[in-house]
């Protein structure tokens, strides 16, 4: 067994270019990207997406069949810490969430049509997707009891309920919608996952919900979180993707390496602040010396660096396990990581504001942005509270009480065995007195 924490250097020549393209081509679009709209920022990315595809890094997330790069998950992780520094990277690479995980789905469970339709102009960003699984009504966080339901009616499907918080469902051309088809199926097997094009009659984008991360009113922006009713939405029998009552199986092949993705990128927020934090602390003076020379800001940089460094090798980890034994055997790092990273994201960003003093709270630097960003990760792909008790579930299948309820370790009892066991040397010992 080895244990081996190096990058090839073919990929580490990858990594090093995906840096200086990333910070030198598309960090400078961040500060105009909302003055473009949408088709300006489109035109301003197809050239770089032109070398990113010339550089094979294009829609890495797939296996090659499909035109990705095969890389599993442990170089997509390096690559995701590169790319989530900014927002917008990921359009730049074809793995943009939600359209990377749709895309993993549809590449999962289509059919040959289904890929042809929907997966295929969806790689070569053609189309765009969202997934709409979370209700205003029922609780995400145990989507066993989701109320919006397709019902078969003869060659189709007939789709009513109420969506939010499905990103970009403003500005997409299909949505994957979740819905009950069985009520009376266990609670696992209730749901399924449809193929549904915006345009269907009936799919009503309502508004793109104001957030934390996008105070302001807007509608069809990318980013957006939609809310969405589907009154009577009828679709061909053929929309469905995969197996009837297979939509929560589909959704964890899903979210697995999307977590982990989705960690790496984080790291990538976490580090850009850092370096702020450390770059504000070298030169700011207060009260006699640098900040640099404080002792909090020191402990905050030296926590920072280490709470950094556990989430990466817990995040690589996680994909390392993924890569060599499968995602099932990887749901307790994934979880892990889940809620340690979006603490260790929210911590870093914190410390780094708080150095910044009022400068960190305005919005002339990105630091504020990246705060109200951070907050939403405790929640998406579900919230910390579920990952933990997932992580405790797990881990406590392998404990039972102790015979007789006496604590294994309890020091009393273990000393009478021990003075039982090794009677005879403490009887020696006593004769030798
Ligand atoms: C930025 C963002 C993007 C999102 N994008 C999408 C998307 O594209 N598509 C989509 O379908 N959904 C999306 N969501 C929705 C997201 O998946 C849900 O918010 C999440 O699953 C939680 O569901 P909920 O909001 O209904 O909270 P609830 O399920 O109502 O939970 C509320 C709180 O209850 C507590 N809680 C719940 N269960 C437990 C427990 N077992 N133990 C202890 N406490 C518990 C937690 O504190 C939790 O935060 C997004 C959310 C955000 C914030």
């Amino acid at each position: 067994m080895s244990w081996d924490f190096s990058t090839d250097p073919d990929f580490q020549e990858q990594l090093d270019w995906m840096s200086d393209f990333v910070r030198g081509e598309i960090w400078p679009l961040e500060t105009i990207w909302r003055e473009l709209g949408m088709d300006g920022l489109r035109e301003a990315i197809a050239p770089l997406a032109e070398q990113v595809r010339d550089r094979g890094l294009w829609a890495a997330h797939l296996p090659p069949e499909l035109g990705g790069q095969g890389m599993g998950q442990v170089r997509l992780g390096l690559m995701h810490e590169i790319l989530g520094s900014s927002p917008i990277a990921p359009l730049a690479f074809g793995n943009a969430a939600p359209d990377s995980g749709n895309a993993e789905i549809l590449a999962l469970a289509g059919t040959p049509e289904q890929k042809d339709r929907w997966l295929h102009p969806l790689l070569a960003g053609d189309l765009r997707s969202a997934f709409s699984m979370t209700e205003p009504n029922t609780p995400g966080s145990d989507p066993t009891q989701l109320c919006t339901r397709a019902v078969r009616e003869g060659e189709e499907w007939v789709i009513d309920g109420r969506k939010w918080f499905s990103s970009n469902g403003s500005i997409a051309d299909f949505l994957i919608v979740m819905a009950v088809t069985d009520p009376d199926a266990r609670p696992a097997q209730r749901a399924s996952m449809f193929i549904v094009p915006r345009d269907t009659p009936g799919v009503e984008v309502l508004r793109d919900v104001p957030t934390m991360e996008h105070p302001w009113e807007q509608f069809g922006a990318y980013g957006g979180h939609a809310e969405i009713a589907y009154n009577d939405v009828r679709v061909p029998a053929d929309a469905l993707l995969g197996a009837v009552g297979e939509g929560f199986v589909l959704a964890q092949q899903r979210l697995g390496p999307g977590r982990i993705h989705h960690c790496m990128r984080w790291l990538g927020v976490a580090r850009r602040a850092f370096d702020m934090m450390c770059e504000r602390a070298t030169y700011r003076s207060a009260h006699g010396s640098l900040l640099a020379e404080k002792q909090t800001v020191q402990n905050w940089i030296a926590d920072s660096a280490a709470e950094m460094q556990a989430a990466r090798l817990m995040t690589l980890h996680a994909a390392w396990v993924m890569d060599t034994r499968g995602a099932r055997d990887a749901r307790i790092d994934i979880a892990l990581i889940k809620f340690f990273g979006a603490k260790v994201l929210h911590d870093v960003i914190d410390r780094a504001l708080q150095v910044h003093g009022a400068l960190g709270y305005s919005t002339d630097l990105p630091l504020e942005q990246m705060y109200r960003f951070a907050r939403g990760a405790r929640f998406y792909d579900g919230p910390d509270e579920v990952h933990r008790q997932s992580v405790a579930r797990r881990i406590l299948q392998a404990y039972s009480p102790p015979p007789d309820g006496i604590p294994s370790e309890h020091l009393p009892t273990r000393r009478d065995a021990a003075r039982e066991r090794f009677a005879h040397l403490l009887g020696a010992l006593t004769a030798n007195d």
